[in-house]
């Protein structure tokens, strides 16, 4: 079963229980990264709205320092959402560029 949480370092949603802190906290551990976590009350998950901006401000090509500090995400998080974020376009960059090849033939 899925947890629903994110890990705070990158952002990976496969996360396992990992004991409970001495507090009696739940304790939580990234299969991705390794980091080990406490759920954070004030950690939460990236909504729509923010993502439409991060993605608004990437085609601005603003630099991942003045998204972090606009949008108030992690440097973190960011560097991790880019590096989908670019290779999501590339495969769509590919497919178009297929597409474009097969119209300058028609045109020729
Ligand atoms: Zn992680």
């Amino acid at each position: 079963m899925k947890l629903d949480l994110s890990c705070p370092t990158c952002g990976s949603d496969d996360i396992m229980k990992n004991g409970t802190t001495r507090r009696g906290k739940q304790n939580h551990k990234c299969r991705d990264c390794g980091r080990q976590f406490v759920e954070d009350p004030q950690w939460k998950p990236k909504d729509k709205d923010i993502i439409a901006l991060v993605n608004l401000l990437l085609l601005e090509k603003i630099p991942l320092a003045g998204i972090v500090k606009t949008v108030g995400v992690s440097a973190s998080w960011l560097q991790n959402y880019v590096n989908k974020y670019y290779q999501a376009c590339r495969a769509a960059s590919r497919s178009s560029a297929k597409s474009q090849r097969e119209a300058d033939g028609s045109n020729g």
